[in-house]
């Protein structure tokens, strides 16, 4: 099936992008394998995206975007990309090479492609981790917090996804274990003030989990104390993550130059060495990811994809 623009990954930023395109009459096709919400959806409450004074949920906020994005005329289908390759021909009057969007079950083509597909959470890399993921270990504290009322939990990260989502976890948990590894919070003041006032949450600072065990379920982790060396065993059913961030570049690596942890390298108007492919939100290397630059950065990617188009007849 033929396309002008095809948008891959369905978070801020290329909900954004197909709101835009969608809006401009082009025949716009968005694929992302859960339909859409990006990392939002993770989110209990987000407070800093404007037009709303008491914060909005996150899986709301990207419902919201997805129904304009529809409201537009785009299709979506619920798919993974695999690979983007250049074609020898493409479909518009110029004959210049165009994009073939490969997923497992299907192959789509467009003039031009939007690549959005973000970033993926880190794991931690200790003994145990494989075993335990979704038997107590999460990376989404809005989806599985409820699983763990009455629990003891531990969180791990020191940067805002942490701190608010440790925040969050109290709703549920009896007590939340908060690990970071260094001395001070990447996180914001208003986070961190969140946490030092909330009694349910225990913060161990200079400190790293060693391993983790279990049965059929998580049971407890290791952790050390890098200031004394002290190894001590802790009682946890639930390890939630929130230790960093992989750019999603693989079906797209070959097209465009990475930095040195992967993040694609895009012009100001979020071109890459590619013909036709736009690259927009966490994916790429920018100073500051947020809904806000996301969006901002699918609005762009789509003015330059528009230009790119007309240009070509
Ligand atoms: C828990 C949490 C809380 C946060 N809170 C805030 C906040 O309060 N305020 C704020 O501004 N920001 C917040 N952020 C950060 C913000 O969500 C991100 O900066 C933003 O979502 C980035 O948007 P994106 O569209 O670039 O990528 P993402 O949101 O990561 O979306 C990428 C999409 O691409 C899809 N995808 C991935 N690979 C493929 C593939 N191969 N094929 C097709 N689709 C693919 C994914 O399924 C996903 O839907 C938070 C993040 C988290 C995790």
């Amino acid at each position: 099936m033929n396309y002008d623009i095809i948008v891959v990954g369905g978070g801020p930023a290329g909900m954004t992008a197909a709101i835009y395109a969608g809006r401009a009459g082009w025949k716009t096709l968005l694929i992302d394998p859960m339909g859409g919400g990006g990392q939002p959806s993770m989110a209990d409450m987000i407070y800093n995206y404007p037009g709303f004074p008491n914060g909005i949920g996150g899986p709301e906020l990207m419902d919201l975007m997805a129904r304009q994005a529809k409201a537009f005329g785009v299709k979506i289908e619920y798919e993974e990309v695999i690979r983007i390759t250049q074609e020898a021909q493409d479909s518009g009057a110029s004959g210049e090479a165009g994009l073939k969007v490969s997923t497992g079950d299907a192959e789509y083509t467009a003039r031009a492609v939007v690549y959005a597909a973000g970033t993926l959470p880190r794991k931690l890399g200790v003994s145990g981790e494989e075993k335990y993921l979704a038997k107590g270990i999460s990376f989404c504290a809005t989806c599985d917090g409820a699983l763990f009322r009455d629990k003891v939990v531990a969180v791990v990260g020191g940067g805002d996804s942490a701190l608010s989502e440790a925040v969050f976890l109290t709703q549920f948990a009896k007590e939340v274990l908060l690990i970071h590894r260094r001395d001070e919070y990447r996180a914001g003041a208003a986070n961190v003030k969140l946490v030092d006032q909330n009694p349910k949450i225990k913060q161990l600072k200079s400190t790293v989990v060693e391993s983790v065990r279990g049965d059929e379920v998580l049971t407890g982790i290791s952790v050390r104390d890098l200031r004394t060396g002290e190894v001590r065993d802790l009682e946890v059913q639930g390890l939630f993550l929130y230790v960093g961030w992989m750019p999603n570049v693989e079906p797209v690596r070959h097209l465009v130059e990475t930095d040195e942890y992967g993040y694609v390298l895009t012009n100001e108007d979020m071109s890459t060495k590619t013909p036709g492919l736009f690259v927009a939100g966490d994916v790429r290397r920018k100073p500051l990811r947020q809904i806000t630059t996301a969006v901002g950065d699918g609005a762009v990617a789509v003015w330059s994809a528009e230009k790119y188009l007309l240009e070509r007849g």
